[in-house]
């Protein structure tokens, strides 16, 4: 059965993997129909919605331009730097593509030129990004360095410019180098997917990454595949928009929580966290820091709970409660933190004599208690005069002193002594004071 579900399991994050790759690959469905089953002369060349698709595009790419800015700006995640490099350069590198839409006509070249190198821009930042993945987050004052976003506006803003001027040479209208600018993006798009297939071992928002960088790949291979304006560049057009949205929306994922790329845990982590979390806060909150026993609080649960299941199952269960013998005295000879090297020693003195299913916790100050489930008060008496016995023989070394102590102990039963947790609790102090008045050292009853 185990081994079924194990292997279940891994069936599970298999089908998880491929679902991913599916989703990666849905673009190319299009593509190969396109290219299968559509006339690639058939045009839809409608330049108003190119302007406006391509506005929309910039304005959102310079908003995400932003979000990552600052993401990086409260994390200093190095990655992030490159991602708002990546970003704010396809706005800048890509805005003349939609500007340059009305000389489509005349100046093809000019028009189209933009769309690969942005995407070529864009890659490369993304790739650089990828590489820098682990390094330590940047200083404060190197994030915000002008000189260093400056410098980088200008020089894709000198691109445009550079790019204008080469695009209206002879040299520029070979249909070979729009297509090897295409390439290259392409090949850039699936290096840093190769790279993050190294790297991003279960963290969520590299999943993101990685699926755009896919899309990233694909719109380009569709570019390629096509001529201005028909299907095959509309499409690509698409793809490339949908790669966008989901990288934009894992820049916004981080935003929201740590604004960086690499906390983002992934649900599985997050509740292995929380569940580790709250054990260790379960522990902290039930557990006596000076002596590790139960704590009042969760001693005096777990005996009410006790008691209720004993009731039910018509069972007996003991009560001892415990106190120091001038323990004051302790404190006033050698130190108050030898005090507390005795309380830790006579709890780990009791505990050791104790079964598995009985309950040592400490109630206050230098008073213990122990439930004892499933016992009579008779063999409850017993085990109580072995720790007497067996703490009052024993001394704590403690520096250069050898410490000793005695136990006053009071015994009480349910049903025999009472019915409630209360008055069983009240009348084991009533025999533990019994104890403290015939001499200390002892339990009471004595049988
Ligand atoms: P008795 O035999 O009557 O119980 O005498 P006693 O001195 O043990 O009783 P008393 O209640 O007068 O004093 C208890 C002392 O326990 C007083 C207090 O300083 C000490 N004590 C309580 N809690 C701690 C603790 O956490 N650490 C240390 N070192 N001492 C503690
Ligand atoms: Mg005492
Ligand atoms: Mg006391």
């Amino acid at each position: 059965m185990h081994l079924f579900t194990e292997g279940f399991d891994r069936l599970t994050h298999a089908y998880v993997q491929l679902l991913r790759v599916a989703f990666a690959l849905s673009p190319s469905v299009g593509i190969g129909y396109l290219l299968f089953f559509q006339d690639p002369d058939q045009h839809y060349a409608s330049l108003a919605f190119h302007e406006l698709a391509i506005a929309v595009a910039i304005v959102t790419s310079l908003f995400i331009t932003v979000v990552t800015w600052r993401c990086y700006q409260a994390s200093g995640e190095p990655l992030l730097r490159w991602l708002t490099l990546a970003f704010l350069g396809f706005s800048v590198i890509y805005a003349p593509h939609g500007l340059f839409t009305s000389h489509a006509a005349h100046h093809p070249i000019l028009f189209l030129i933009y769309g690969p190198v942005s995407r070529i821009v864009m890659n490369a930042f993304l790739l650089i990004g990828i590489l820098s993945f682990g390094e330590a987050a940047h200083a404060p004052a190197e994030r915000r360095s002008r000189r260093f976003w400056l410098g980088w506006l200008a020089a894709f803003l000198v691109l445009d410019l550079v790019l204008g001027g080469f695009a209206v040479s002879p040299a520029a209208q070979a249909l070979a180098l729009r297509q090897g600018l295409e390439w290259s993006a392409f090949g850039l798009a699936v290096g840093g997917l190769f790279l993050m297939w190294r790297r991003s071992a279960g963290l969520p928002l590299f999943a993101i990454y990685a699926l755009s960088l896919a899309m990233f790949a694909q719109s380009s291979l569709s570019f390629i595949l096509s001529s201005a304006w028909n299907h095959q560049w509309w499409l690509a057009h698409a793809i490339s928009a949908a790669g966008f949205l989901l990288l934009s929306y894992g820049v916004l994922r981080a935003y929201q929580t740590t604004r960086s790329f690499s906390t983002v845990y992934s649900q599985e982590v997050i509740m292995r966290q929380l569940e580790s979390a709250n054990e260790q806060l379960t522990l902290l909150a039930t557990t006596d820091v000076l002596t590790s026993t139960a704590n009042r609080r969760h001693f005096l649960e777990r005996a009410a709970s006790e008691l209720a299941r004993c009731r039910r199952n018509a069972t007996a269960v003991s009560l001892i409660v415990i106190d120091l013998d001038h323990f004051k005295r302790v404190n006033d000879t050698w130190g108050h933190q030898a005090g507390d090297a005795v309380l830790g020693f006579v709890a780990r003195q009791i505990d050791g004599m104790l079964r598995g299913s009985d309950l040592l916790g400490r109630l206050g100050g230098e008073e213990f208690a122990v439930l004892l489930p499933g016992t009579q008060r008779q063999d409850a008496i017993v085990t109580a005069r072995r720790i007497c016995e067996h703490v009052g023989n024993e001394a704590l070394i403690y520096g250069d002193v050898s410490i000793r102590v005695t136990l006053s102990l009071g015994v009480a039963e349910f049903p025999a002594n009472g019915e409630t947790l209360d008055a069983i609790y009240g009348e084991a102090d009533r025999q533990l004071y019994a104890a403290k008045a015939a001499g200390r050292n002892r339990v009471m009853p004595s049988a």
